[in-house]
């Protein structure tokens, strides 16, 4: 078994509830098993501001499958919640990265993990630092990276 960090993400539509299946799907995979989530984080859009907000969160788990096997279905679980009425609302009904896979680097055409911009995204580090405080990446602590971020626009929401 293998321990993994995703960051799953939605702005569409009932955002917390696509989070909610992705999670749920994501824990009924064969050989796999969500071991911690993490609240959920709003984040206010900057630039195009017509967009509506991003929800994320972060969740750890551990499986049996492979670094593509469980890219594949993520993408699955990607298609398959974005299918609903996909032409009214758009791609992004849910968005799942493969951040951290044990400690392999990943450096394949499909596949790059740590996650090229994980170090990069306050949305990522926030909720990632809540359920692995100790995580290291790239050497680093993720402390080290969300201080050199401006993480204003991140906030965590209170579970109702
Ligand atoms: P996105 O549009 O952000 O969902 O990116 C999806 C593309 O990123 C897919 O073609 C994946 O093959 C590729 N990709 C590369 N590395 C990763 C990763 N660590 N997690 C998820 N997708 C990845």
């Amino acid at each position: 078994m293998t321990v993994v960090y995703l960051s799953l993400g939605s702005n569409v539509g009932e955002r917390k509830a696509y989070l909610n299946q992705a999670v749920s799907l994501l824990n009924s995979l064969q050989g796999t098993r969500i071991t911690k989530c993490s609240s959920l984080y709003e984040t206010a859009p900057w630039g195009k501001i017509d967009q509506a907000d991003f929800l994320n969160l972060c969740c750890e788990l551990e499986t049996a499958l492979s670094p593509q096997n469980l890219l594949l279905s993520c993408q699955k679980i990607e298609r398959d919640l974005g299918r609903v009425r996909h032409e009214h609302w758009g791609p992004r009904t849910i968005d799942i990265d493969i951040l951290l896979y044990g400690r392999s680097v990943i450096t394949e055409d499909n596949l790059q993990v740590p996650h090229p911009f994980m170090t990069e995204r306050a949305f990522v580090l926030l909720p990632l630092e809540e359920i692995a405080p100790h995580l290291t990446v790239n050497g680093a602590e993720l402390r080290t990276y969300i201080t050199a971020l401006d993480s204003t626009a991140v906030k965590k929401i209170d579970a109702d």
